[in-house]
């Protein structure tokens, strides 16, 4: 079934003593959503983070992995790594992680394959650049990152899969994609995902938009048909603003 989900990318955000006090200030915030809620760390406070949150509902995720199991890889992490600290959720394809590490729909790809070998839950981001947009081409972008990384997925796969609209120039920059443009594309992608697959697929896929989301903006976003859930930046280092976007959600929109 479709969840609803909002989620916390923290970035390169809170050391381990930050991290303490982000997560015992969340846990005095309350709940009235029926959205389910995930942070994101950054890897030296995962263990920390699922640790702290062990009796609660917030799912600690983590924010990149590789698509080695183990080796010779330098700095980097792995997804049976991730699983031994509690982590079962991976954000891959971030803008920052395609703009400023150079991560292609190809290497991305391979990265979504480890990720399911390992059952882990993956939400995958992708949007257009604020040029693809002025120029047209935002369908067409977004449909080749998807196509290029996920549509090589068996059906059941699609179990384990969030998508995240994520307009690279509505991601810091306080600029938001308009409920509607959110809506319009989150459909589109609802169809490329029927094409591919079937009915079940699409309608159970669960699509967050993510760019800008702030406590005023959050319910009027999330009252679209095809968005269901937020990434949310900047907003989530706060509990109360981040608890204010999750609790904007409502079911019965
Ligand atoms: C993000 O980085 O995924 C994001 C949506 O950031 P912000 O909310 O700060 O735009």
């Amino acid at each position: 079934m479709r969840k609803n989900i909002v989620a916390g990318n923290w970035k390169m955000n809170n050391d381990l003593a930050q991290t303490h006090a982000l997560i015992t200030d969340l846990k005095k915030q309350t709940q009235t959503s029926k959205a389910e809620v995930m942070i994101a760390p950054t890897y030296t406070s995962l263990y920390a983070a699922f640790e702290a949150l062990r009796l609660d509902k917030i799912e600690v995720i983590a924010q990149n992995m590789h698509f080695a199991n183990n080796g010779a890889y330098t700095g980097e992490i792995s997804a049976n790594m991730l699983k031994s600290v509690g982590v079962e959720t991976v954000i891959l394809g971030h803008s920052e992680r395609r703009a400023y590490f150079d991560e292609t729909d190809e290497l991305l790809s391979k990265k979504v394959d480890a990720a399911l070998e390992n059952n882990m839950h993956i939400i995958f981001c992708f949007g257009e650049e604020l040029n693809d947009r002025k120029t047209d081409n935002h369908f067409d972008i977004v449909e080749s990152q998807i196509k290029n990384a996920l549509f090589h997925l068996p059906e059941s796969t699609w179990n384990n899969i969030v998508l995240a609209y994520e307009p690279v120039w509505a991601i810091g920059t306080g600029e938001t994609a308009s409920p509607e443009q959110a809506q319009e594309m989150h459909a589109f992608i609802r169809s490329l995902v029927l094409d591919q697959y079937n009915n079940d697929v699409a309608e159970n896929v669960s699509i967050l938009y993510g760019g800008s989301v702030k406590p005023s903006n959050a319910k009027e976003i999330f009252s679209k048909p095809d968005v269901d859930g937020g990434l949310i930046g900047g907003a989530a280092l706060n509990a109360e603003d981040f608890f204010a976007i999750v609790n904007a959600f409502n079911m019965s929109y």
